[in-house]
């Protein structure tokens, strides 16, 4: 989930008074950084995959399942052969949010070669054994998005009970004992957020409507222990959450690419952008909260709402006081600005920017593009900062940069070489929903790394105004988007023709015609991807092996197979003991 300083966490009072050394100091590290860095060149494709995983704790005497916090006693024993030799292990292995989380990805980025997408998969199944190996019997290691029953009584094992009074989130359903203990980022994190905003996050998402839901759905949350506030901030007939744990205890599938050089990363990190709507409707897989059913696929506004800092003048409910600014969304969302000179003219939304760190950027040779993209990310306050890490070094270190830079958890991330490292620009991929098998996760993202390399050699415009990304955003979380949903989308992405209006260059499209195409009017993403591999000396093994992942995001698409979500939802409600 982002930077693992190590040291003793400073609480919020302390943290505030230090925001702005945090930022001064951090906007200096990237003007060195890039100073140091913005020539580099001749970094060749190098990829490689996140996937989160929740451990489970069944029950078959009293039919329960559990999330297990055991995550870090299994951390420690999955790290130990990196600890050991970090350079030949097949798969590293990092803590998450929730105690019950484990992140994997694989030992080594993959390359440019084709045939590295005949080992995705394998690594994937590799570190689910690798993992599973050191369960309990009756625990399971599962990559599901959201756990249906967390908050709801009990949902972990062993039982943990949520002190609304004196815990880091206050929250009336998710228990601190459920985040990750072994790193203090995360307690920190949930208690800073929650004092900076002024009071506990509120995640209102609409209950899906059914024989079985009253026609008002409202609880008794007092019954729960509310003081009053959770009662205020709970809307009729929503399932109401309260805590950074409903977001962030969530787990997602995450792409990183490094580019050959930082226009080659802007480039793509353009272009991914309208493609992020799209990805997290084809791999919805959420529609469970609190044990409830609700009427959305996705995440994404959960977790978005789950870290949202912003004070109630920041969020526009009251003048502008003691803040600078008012903010449009949550430090999880999806980007306000594209980066570069080709996706300029699409910058249709007013962006946010701190002014002085915009200039200073520009005094130091930044261009106008890139300047606002950092001055963006910088008008919110670290929410997590060390003792020992106040005071730094300039121009070695960069944690005060990465501080800022790693709680914006944008749908993409344009990610600097780190300092002292063979590493190069790279852009992560971030609004993926994980899927249950490793089959599908390797699906996604072998036809993410496709549709980069399609971008790339067919110079492919996928641009649309960041509006119509933003639209596209809502439209994408609700409940069985791919099938009922239109999108925007470029009418021509296969040449890069501007017209006087940017109106007449976007028309509006189901996620079938973008993937499969639209006779006559639109190529589709499959048909240019295997149009590439036409012209590509694919070897018949790899072949296979594409064939079979394009074929279910082909099929997934025009709703011959369900997404996760629907799939999920149909699991539940056609069961038996549905209630
Ligand atoms: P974060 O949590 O900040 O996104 P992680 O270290 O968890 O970062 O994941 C980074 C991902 O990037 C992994 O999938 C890893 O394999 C991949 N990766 C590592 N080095 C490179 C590189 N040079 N280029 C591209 N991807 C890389
Ligand atoms: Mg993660
Ligand atoms: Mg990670
Ligand atoms: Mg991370
Ligand atoms: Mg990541």
């Amino acid at each position: 989930m982002g930077l693992l300083s190590e040291g003793s966490p400073l609480n919020w009072e302390e943290t505030k008074k230090l925001s702005d050394h945090v930022r001064k100091h951090g906007v200096i590290q990237f003007i060195n950084l890039y100073k140091r860095l913005r020539d580099r060149q001749g970094d060749v494709l190098k990829w490689g995959d996140e996937v989160e995983y929740m451990l489970i704790k069944f029950d078959d005497d009293s039919k329960t399942a559990k999330l297990s916090l055991r995550a870090m006693e299994i951390l420690k024993i999955l790290n130990e052969k990196e600890n050991e030799d970090p350079k030949n292990v097949k798969s590293l292995w990092r803590p998450e949010y929730g105690a019950y989380m484990i992140e994997g990805t694989p030992g080594k980025p993959y390359g440019g070669l084709l045939a590295h997408f005949n080992v995705v998969e394998a690594n994937m199944r590799y570190r689910r054994q690798e993992a599973t190996k050191l369960l309990q019997p009756n625990e399971v290691l599962m990559s599901l998005t959201v756990f249906p029953r967390v908050g709801a009584p009990e949902f972990t094992d062993p039982p943990a009970y949520p002190a609304f009074n004196t815990g880091a989130s206050k929250s009336l359903f998710f228990p601190d004992e459920a985040i990750y203990p072994g790193h203090p980022r995360f307690k920190t994190l949930t208690r800073n957020i929650r004092e900076r905003r002024g009071e506990k996050v509120a995640i209102n998402i609409p209950i899906y409507r059914d024989k079985s839901v009253p026609l008002l759905f409202k609880e008794d949350l007092i019954d729960k222990g509310d003081d009053g506030s959770s009662s205020k901030a709970s809307k009729d007939n929503h399932i109401y959450m309260d805590a950074m744990g409903f977001g962030m205890g969530c787990c997602c599938l995450q792409l990183t690419f490094q580019a050959c050089n930082i226009q080659e990363a802007r480039t793509l990190y353009d272009q991914l952008t309208p493609l992020c709507p799209i990805m997290l409707a084809l791999t919805a897989a959420s529609p469970f909260y609190r044990g409830y059913i609700s009427d959305v696929d996705c995440r994404w506004s959960v977790i978005s709402s789950s870290v949202d800092c912003r004070t109630q003048e920041e969020r526009g409910l009251k003048p502008l006081k003691e803040n600078k600014f008012r903010i449009s969304k949550s430090r999880y969302d999806s980007i306000d600005s594209y980066l570069s000179k080709q996706g300029e003219r699409y910058n249709d939304v007013p962006v946010t920017y701190d002014d002085e760190i915009y200039k200073q950027l520009l005094d130091n040779d930044i261009d106008h593009l890139l300047a606002q993209h950092i001055a963006h990310l910088f008008i919110r306050d670290s929410v997590s900062l060390f003792s020992e890490k106040v005071h730094q070094d300039d121009l070695k270190d960069t944690d005060h940069f990465e501080n800022i830079q790693s709680t914006n958890w944008q749908t993409m991330r344009f990610k600097p070489p780190p300092p002292n490292s063979s590493i190069g620009w790279r852009v992560e991929f971030r609004p993926c929903e994980v899927q249950i098998t490793d089959f599908e996760n390797a699906a996604i993202v072998c036809f993410t790394v496709l549709l980069t390399r399609v971008i790339l050699s067919y110079k492919l415009n996928l641009l649309i105004p960041i509006s119509k990304v933003d639209q596209n955003m809502v439209k994408a979380q609700k409940r069985d988007a791919v099938k009922v949903e239109k999108f925007w989308f470029r009418r021509d992405i296969t040449s890069d023709i501007k017209s006087d209006d940017a109106q007449s260059e976007y028309t509006e499209f189901t996620i079938n015609e973008i993937i499969n195409g639209k006779d006559g009017i639109f190529p589709g993403l499959v048909p240019l991807v295997n149009s590439y591999l036409a012209n590509m000396d694919v070897d018949a093994d790899t072949h296979c092996t594409i064939q079979r992942y394009i074929k279910l995001i082909q099929k997934r698409a025009s709703g011959e197979l369900l997404t996760t979500a629907a799939w999920l939802r149909k699991e539940v409600t056609s069961h038996p003991e549905y209630k």
